[in-house]
């Protein structure tokens, strides 16, 4: 078991939280602040217990100078003083004498943010690349560290596995709730499980499908990918999005799990991937040549609702299909309408799976919705994910 941030006495220690601060910045304003909510309980946890709190978060990607200034996090500073109802010291520094100073001048209950660790970036990747150097002086700035990053977990980098490997360690409560749900769905779950997969491509889903396969009684495939393992059983599927390289692995899996492996009768289809544009609806036979699958059809609702009317867990990782654009949303709307409605463990993947259920106004009537969707997809595919296995056992 690993240790929490409950299994430390933080009373006046330098605690280190890497906290996931990688929301959407426009013009210095922030379209969605889940993330920095979602951090809450973790960083109140460490004021409350009498902590000098130091956060750590990486924001977009900085590749050259110019980056910097779109991916400052000074913004979220402001934010997260709005959401404590506290001022926050801000760093515009990730590493000298500034940074150290402040944090030596902190008292017990004060929060400092650090600068977006990805500025290291710009010095050959040192954060990205888990720069031993990098880790070791970032761990000599406190005295323990808690990793609530869940986001981030599935990569090796300096401002967690990096400073995990030089300090007393533990989760925080957003990465042990993530675990929990994750883990609890997928080793030993309530009976029937079954899993929803969508998404683009099936080359990345592959990991995810050989792991639960074993794992769950049905796995039901709409999305893009569900048009290459129709193309696998010979089927015309037109101009839909097709994954030549994985053809024989969806042959191979539909040979081996003829029962368990569910795909769509129907489809709706457009000439284009636009927003009004002119739709059909035809049984998965019936395409045409010039037809491009972008939704499950009624039908295919229909019989995937029977399947999941039954189950005790469902694991949803993957949109049914295009929905960003209104016309291709019907699926998974319906499936969402369908899972508000059921009794039964609802554990969302991240990503684009998570934005859409959150935009289509579901939210509240699933049990998890992860905050990472690398990470959950990584998980999902039985690895384990570096940021949670370096830190400290109990
Ligand atoms: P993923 O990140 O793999 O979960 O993929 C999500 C993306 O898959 C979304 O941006 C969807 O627009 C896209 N997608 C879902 N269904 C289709 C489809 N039938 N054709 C093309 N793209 C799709």
């Amino acid at each position: 078991m690993k240790k929490t941030i409950r299994d430390f006495d933080l009373k006046d220690k330098k605690v280190i939280i890497r906290v996931d601060f990688n929301v959407p910045i426009k013009d210095s304003i922030i379209d969605d602040d889940n993330r920095i909510k979602q951090s809450l309980e973790t960083i109140n946890y460490a004021i409350e217990n009498g902590a000098k709190v130091i956060l750590l978060s990486h924001l977009g990607r900085v590749k050259e100078e110019s980056d910097k200034e779109k991916n400052t996090l000074e913004p979220v500073a402001l934010r997260l003083s709005e959401l404590l109802d506290k001022e926050i010291i801000f760093v515009e520094e990730t590493r000298g004498e500034i940074l150290e100073e402040e944090i030596n001048n902190l008292k017990s209950g004060e929060v400092l943010l650090v600068e977006n660790t990805r500025f290291e970036d710009l010095n050959g990747k040192l954060e990205s690349s888990n720069d031993l150097e990098l880790g070791k002086y970032w761990a000599s700035l406190g005295d323990i560290f808690i990793n609530d990053a869940f986001g981030t977990c599935h990569r090796a980098h300096a401002s967690n596995v990096g400073i995990a490997s030089n300090l007393p360690s533990g989760i925080g409560f957003l990465v042990e709730k993530e675990v929990k749900a994750l883990e609890g769905a997928i080793k030993d779950p309530k009976r029937p499980l079954t899993v929803i997969l969508g998404g683009a491509k099936v080359k990345d889903k592959i990991g995810v499908i050989e792991n639960l396969v074993e794992i769950a009684d049905y796995i039901l495939i709409g999305g893009g990918m569900a048009y290459t393992f129709l193309s696998a059983c010979d089927i015309n599927i037109g101009k839909s999005l097709k994954d030549e390289e994985n053809i024989e692995f969806c042959k191979t899996m539909l040979k081996k799990y003829p029962d368990k492996i569910i795909l769509p009768i129907d489809t709706i289809n457009a000439k284009e991937i636009k927003e009004n544009v002119e739709t059909t609806e035809c049984f998965i036979k019936d395409m045409k040549d010039d037809d491009i699958g972008l939704d499950i059809g009624h039908s295919t609702v229909k019989l995937f609702k029977e399947y999941l009317l039954d189950s005790k867990t469902v694991i949803w990782n993957g949109t049914l299909g295009y929905s960003e654009i209104e016309e291709f949303s019907t699926g998974t709307k319906e499936i969402c309408e369908v899972l508000k409605n059921m009794d039964a463990i609802k554990i969302i993947g991240g990503g684009d799976t998570a934005s859409a259920i959150i935009n289509f106004g579901y939210k509240d009537y699933m049990t998890h919705i992860s905050t990472g969707g690398g990470a959950s997809l990584e998980f999902l595919e039985g690895k384990q994910l570096p940021g949670i296995k370096i830190i400290s056992e109990k």
